[in-house]
């Protein structure tokens, strides 16, 4: 088939579904419904093979659907607000609203030449006011109830563009406009308070088929919401630590406490120590780490001893303390008590650099608590090693 006549049989056949409507979707109770949706693209350039994969995996299933019997609602829309659109002017010159109305008519072509079978009467744009009124609306009520709140937190900020970066924005500490040097810097923003619902969105995860590596990131940002927090005394020292655990039945197995390279006291216990210039170089290398990559990167476990000793509440006895770059100073209390023998984030780490294992739970009654563990044991148990007089 010669090129000529393979455009325009496309052509033709594209041109008679429009004609046709026969992707527009409308009321149907005798069809079971479904939706299919997928993320809009940026209008900030023309399509790529990247929107090509996205899309036809999207178009297979909506059409396989219809095929099935069902009522398909498949919709396509721009997320055409922010960061991407003002670069996309930037680098185009131009105002964003003609740039992104431009881009948008040039992919929306692209696309109807790839043949998706997509609802064009449905199409959503997140910069018309018709749309937008509705973020507004979900605001102003988030507002009312006290679960939207502005405050000062650090954001990823380039000097030379003057801008804020998000955090996908931010390549190995550097910015991918321009490649300058990315700092953190406290500004006003407005944030939404998710964590309220930290525990339902948690539940809601077991109802979602994710895999696994995106299922713990997500409990990773969520954080955990049912815990108990444990203060922890310095020695030589009025400060405290205060920690956040889920798991407070292996307190009496707490070895060491890890505090977050940018928490306050780890740079006021250090100062002036031959502890400081180590403490230094962590804190350098993961401060203005942005939490993306800090989340990215918690597989590769770093830390450095502070020199100094925890009180260990319950027995009295020192425990270390430590700075590591997996915890982060924005997640609970920016402090974690280490129990290597029943966590495999702090056994992993305890291995990497000598520091006790102590084994607080045993998985049968009567199991013997002095074998050696090869890998942390994380589930409940029976309680070994956790006799305190009068506890
Ligand atoms: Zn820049």
């Amino acid at each position: 088939m010669s090129e000529g006549v393979r455009t325009t049989n496309e052509v033709a056949w594209q041109q008679a579904w429009n004609d046709g409507k026969i992707f527009a979707s409308s009321d149907d109770p005798s069809k079971p419904k479904f939706y299919c949706l997928e993320m809009y693209p940026y209008p900030s350039g023309k399509m790529h093979m990247g929107h090509v994969r996205n899309y036809s995996i999207g178009d297979a299933v909506a059409r396989y659907k219809r095929m099935k019997g069902f009522n398909v609602l498949y919709p396509m829309g721009f997320d055409s607000f922010g960061m991407p659109a003002e670069n996309a002017a930037i680098a185009e010159g131009g105002h964003p609203h003609d740039i992104t109305e431009k881009n948008m008519a040039s992919i929306t072509e692209q696309i109807k030449r790839m043949g998706f079978s997509y609802d064009w009467e449905r199409l959503v744009k997140s910069h018309d006011p018709n749309y937008y009124k509705w973020n507004q609306l979900f605001f102003t009520r988030f507002f009312k109830s006290g679960l939207a709140y502005r405050e000062y937190a650090p954001v990823n900020w380039c000097e030379p563009c003057s801008t804020v970066l998000a955090n996908e924005q931010v390549k190995a500490g550097r910015c991918w406009r321009c490649n300058g040097p990315v700092e953190q810097k406290d500004m006003s923003q407005w944030f939404i308070d998710i964590t309220k619902y930290a525990q339902e969105l948690l539940d809601g995860l077991d109802t979602i088929n994710f895999p696994e590596s995106v299922r713990l990131m997500q409990e990773d940002w969520l954080g955990r919401s049912e815990g108990v927090e444990i203060e922890f005394g310095i020695e030589n020292s009025e400060d405290t630590i205060r920690v956040f655990t889920t798991r407070p039945d292996t307190l009496f197995g707490a070895t060491f406490l890890t505090l977050a390279p940018e928490h306050p006291l780890a740079e006021k216990l250090v100062k002036g120590t031959e502890y400081e210039s180590q403490w230094k170089a962590i804190y350098d290398k993961y401060a203005n780490m942005s939490e993306f990559d800090r989340i990215k990167n918690l597989n590769k476990k770093e830390g450095v001893s502070l020199g100094c000793f925890a009180i260990h509440p319950l027995t009295q006895e020192k425990i270390p303390i430590w700075a590591g770059n997996f915890v982060l100073a924005t997640y609970g209390t920016g402090a974690v008590m280490a129990v290597p023998g029943h966590d495999e984030r702090d056994f992993e780490f305890a291995q990497k650099y000598g520091i006790a294992i102590k084994r607080v739970l045993v998985e049968n009654e009567g199991d013997d608590p002095s074998d050696a563990l090869e890998q942390a044991f994380t589930g409940n148990g029976y309680m070994v090693n956790s006799i305190k007089p009068g506890f």
